[in-house]
This record gives C-alpha cells, sequence and structure tokens, in this order.
C-alpha cells in the first residue's frame, strides 16, 4: 500500500522532478499546495501552463523571449556579440548594467565525453550571425571550466578567417565557477578587463 493518497503522491512525485529538490522538501511543497486556497492552487498552476506556453526562444540569439525576437536583440548594439552557454547566464550578466551588446546563447557547451559535439550547439548559427551582421567583436563568455574554455577556443579558431575581434572574460573568475555562481564584481571586472584570443 502506498504511503500517500493518490493525489498528494502525484504532487509530490511531480515536484521531485525539480532540480535540487528531494522528497522530504517535495513533501513540504505539496502539503503547502494542500494547504492553499482554490485560487492560490489554480494562479500556482496557471503560471506554470501559462509559462510553459508563452516562453520561446528568440530567434536570433537564442535566449528566452515572448516574442520571435527579444528585447536585448530589439534594442541594443547588435555590433558587439557575448556568448553564454545557457540563458541563466545572460541573467547574471544583465546584472552587472555593464554590457550594452547582445547575447548568444549556445544552449550548450562541447562536452565530447557527453556527447555532445559542434553540431549539437548554436555554433552554426552565431556563425551566420557574424557572417551577415556588421560584428566588431565576440565576446566569449562561456564558464571557465575545461569545456567552457574548450568551447571558446573552438569557436574562436571558426571565426578566424572572418575580421571580427574575438575576447574572452578575463582570468578573474575562479577556474572551474560559473558565471551564475560569480559574484557581480569580479564578473564585472572580467568582463571589462576581457582580452583577445
Ligand atoms: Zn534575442
Amino acid at each position: 500500500m502506498e504511503v500517500f493518497i493518490e493525489p498528494i503522491g502525484r504532487l509530490i512525485n511531480e515536484f521531485s522532478k525539480l532540480p535540487g529538490v528531494g522528497k522530504k522538501t517535495a513533501q513540504r511543497y505539496a502539503y503547502k499546495i494542500i494547504n492553499m486556497s482554490e485560487q492560490e492552487a489554480r494562479d500556482f498552476a496557471d503560471a506554470i501552463v501559462g509559462a510553459k506556453r508563452k516562453v520561446r526562444f528568440c530567434k536570433i540569439c537564442g535566449n528566452f523571449s515572448e516574442e520571435d525576437t527579444c528585447e536585448i536583440c530589439k534594442q541594443r548594439d547588435p555590433s558587439v556579440i557575448c556568448v553564454v552557454k545557457e540563458p541563466k547566464d545572460v541573467i547574471a550578466l544583465e546584472k552587472l548594467h555593464e554590457f550594452k551588446g547582445v547575447y548568444h546563447v549556445l544552449h550548450g557547451v562541447l562536452d565530447p565525453m557527453n556527447g555532445v559535439s559542434a553540431n549539437d550547439i548554436r555554433i552554426h548559427e552565431l556563425l551566420l550571425r557574424v557572417q551577415e551582421g556588421d560584428v566588431k567583436e565576440v565576446i566569449m563568455a562561456t564558464n571557465p571550466d575545461v569545456e567552457g574554455e574548450a568551447t571558446a577556443m573552438y569557436i574562436a579558431k571558426l571565426l578566424k578567417p572572418f575580421e571580427v575581434k574575438v575576447t574572452r572574460l578575463s582570468r578573474g573568475i575562479p577556474i572551474g565557477s560559473e558565471l551564475e555562481y560569480t559574484d557581480e564584481v569580479t564578473l564585472a571586472r572580467a568582463l571589462i578587463e576581457r582580452k583577445e584570443i
């Protein structure tokens, strides 16, 4: 016999799918939902379904967007492209209010050990942007870990034939760490003091 009645067990099971949520936490979340008013529970469920329905990827940069083209691509300087691994890296950099250019989200980095090759991430799309647009600089802002460095070097090599400056965030960020968890002062300095590669 199951310990939980079916509807609660189902909720716990769904919450367990979230990153960092173990069985205990999932159970706490499920109880919280049960204790909500009908309206609160409905708002919660609507937010999930609404986000899923409305959020798509910007057709230019690959970041999350409500429309075909995101607000950053619409409004900012397209001559400087900052290349990142994931949408959450855009958030980390935007918090600095330092960068005035646009982004390119790769949706991953090269990771041959786990079967991620150049065709699995948005490298081709980046090359097209550089080829077609009036791009002056491409900033490689992948994480300073093994895969991030390898990806930055790989892309820098592909960009060699184009007349574009390729830079890398400076070494201020601890090796192996992620942009997301780097403090804002360090990240801003790494961006400002970027070096040509
Ligand atoms: Zn965009």
